[in-house]
């Protein structure tokens, strides 16, 4: 029977997988949620007890264009059925990712020249920083090789994007960060180091920040700047007015690279195609991954500027062939579910939809929370928003990391609707498919009211 059966499925659960950013002995006592997840349809997801979810965070803000859609999964069996997989290496290509690879260079900023594909966020930023210091060393500089983020930032589990990642419990009991990986202070205004600073102060202050940390560790050691446009996992927060375009400054005065992590703000969770375009960023990379498939199937990449293409061009004269690569570099399964996936975003106009109903969600969560004396802010860009949670936001006075966030977080999933306590934090996030419609958006809000006011 199908309890026997959901028996059997979660022994085999507890006793062969080891599961990702899982608390280990609470799966094996069974005290995680450990849903097994069997299908999905529009913004809703339902598991085997026949529970069904509103999912608004579209798992890891990865299912853009909503579950079930045929279009892409039509897509990966014809291409599978027709060329399964051959690698990329020495020139061999792909129909499927040529024309991917086409319609990428076609959505991002003119001076992009290149994506090379990669699997996973995580990976794509390691061959971002790869590139960049192969780069400076083609150049002469091969001195030139820190990089500089951001805490709280998510930029991966690797050992390199792992580093970048400004979130301690990633690095702690990891050997983490690697040496040469220096963080900045977080660009959010709720998290000013000084309660008494004024929007302005604490924007000067993060510049000032900057700039110093350049001038102490030496330009001539900083490769790059990782950032995303707006930061996603560590909490949903748009970057403070002007922000970009003063680090852009600094960053293009010392010669120093900007990496755009993309993965979340890319094609069209902002409401534009790209973070980088919405916030005026002139990127040398970007990392895109999760919206490039709508995670159909794994498929990320990395976009080289044309001056950083134009060095390893002439490097590759000097010295041979680009010696990096993964086997499943431009999959042509990915690159099908990619192609399938960004026509949708166009002709189910995703951008408009994520731009409109991005604010219109906002307005919903504050008409839903804005009053509750516990609420901070209610905050964000497009179809990433968040409400954080403080005990006195008044007197600036926090709760204990990840205690009423993963609570209301809670309380929401057993009203059937799923949103995300963000990490070290009491933030519960929001990022729908960008299909989500009105109708959709007041189920999600009427859920947040409930569940705050049964925690707080
Ligand atoms: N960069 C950002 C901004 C992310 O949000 C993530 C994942 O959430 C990554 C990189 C890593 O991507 P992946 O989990 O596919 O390795």
């Amino acid at each position: 029977t199908d309890t026997l059966l959901n028996d059997t499925l979660a022994a085999w659960d507890r006793d062969n997988l080891l599961h990702p950013t899982t608390h280990t002995s609470n799966h094996a006592n069974g005290t995680t949620p450990g849903r097994i997840i069997t299908g999905g349809k529009g913004v809703y997801v339902s598991d085997r007890d026949g529970n069904q979810f509103l999912d608004a965070f579209a798992a890891l803000y990865c299912v853009n264009v909503g579950y079930g859609r045929t279009e892409v999964a039509d897509a990966i069996s014809e291409q599978a059925q027709k060329l399964s997989y051959f690698h990329a290496f020495a020139g061999h290509g792909n129909e499927p990712a040529i024309k991917l690879a086409k319609m990428v260079m076609d959505r991002a900023p003119d001076h992009m020249a290149r994506v090379y594909f990669g699997l996973s966020g995580s990976d794509a930023n390691e061959t971002n920083v790869k590139l960049a210091w192969h780069y400076n060393i083609l150049r002469g500089k091969p001195e030139k090789r820190k990089i500089i983020s951001r805490w709280r930032a998510y930029h991966g589990s690797g050992l390199v994007s792992g580093s970048m990642t400004g979130l301690a419990a990633y690095h702690a009991r990891f050997h983490l960060p690697l040496d040469g990986f220096l963080h900045t202070h977080c660009p959010h205004y709720l998290r000013r180091p000084d309660r008494d600073m004024t929007e302005a102060q604490h924007l000067d202050f993060l510049i000032t920040e900057l700039e110093a940390m350049i001038m102490d560790e030496g330009p001539e050691t900083i490769c790059a700047f990782i950032g995303e446009p707006a930061m996603g996992t560590g909490g949903l927060m748009p970057p403070p007015d002007g922000y970009w375009a003063r680090v852009q400054e600094v960053l293009d005065r010392h010669d120093i690279l900007l990496i755009a992590d993309e993965v979340v703000t890319g094609f069209g969770r902002t409401g534009s195609m790209f973070g980088s375009q919405h916030y005026g960023l002139r990127p040398d990379f970007m990392t895109i991954a999760k919206g490039l498939t709508s995670a159909y199937a794994p498929l990320s990449g990395s976009i080289i500027s044309q001056r950083v293409f134009d060095v390893l061009m002439q490097g590759s004269e000097d010295f041979g062939a680009l010696a990096h690569g993964w086997t499943y570099s431009a999959h042509p399964l990915g690159a099908a579910a990619g192609i399938a996936t960004l026509d949708l975003v166009d002709n189910l106009s995703l951008l408009e939809n994520a731009r409109d109903n991005g604010a219109y969600l906002q307005q919903a969560l504050k008409d839903a929370v804005g009053d509750h004396p516990n609420v901070a802010e209610v905050r964000g860009v497009g179809l990433m928003v968040a409400v954080e949670f403080m005990k006195d936001p008044a007197a600036h006075e926090w709760f204990a990391p990840m205690t009423v966030g993963p609570q209301i977080s809670e309380a929401m999933t057993r009203l059937g609707v799923i949103a995300r306590a963000m990490p070290e934090g009491n933030i519960v996030g929001f990022a729908p498919p960008l299909s989500i419609t009105r109708d959709e958006i007041d189920i999600v809000a009427k859920a947040l009211r409930a569940a705050t006011h049964e925690v707080l």
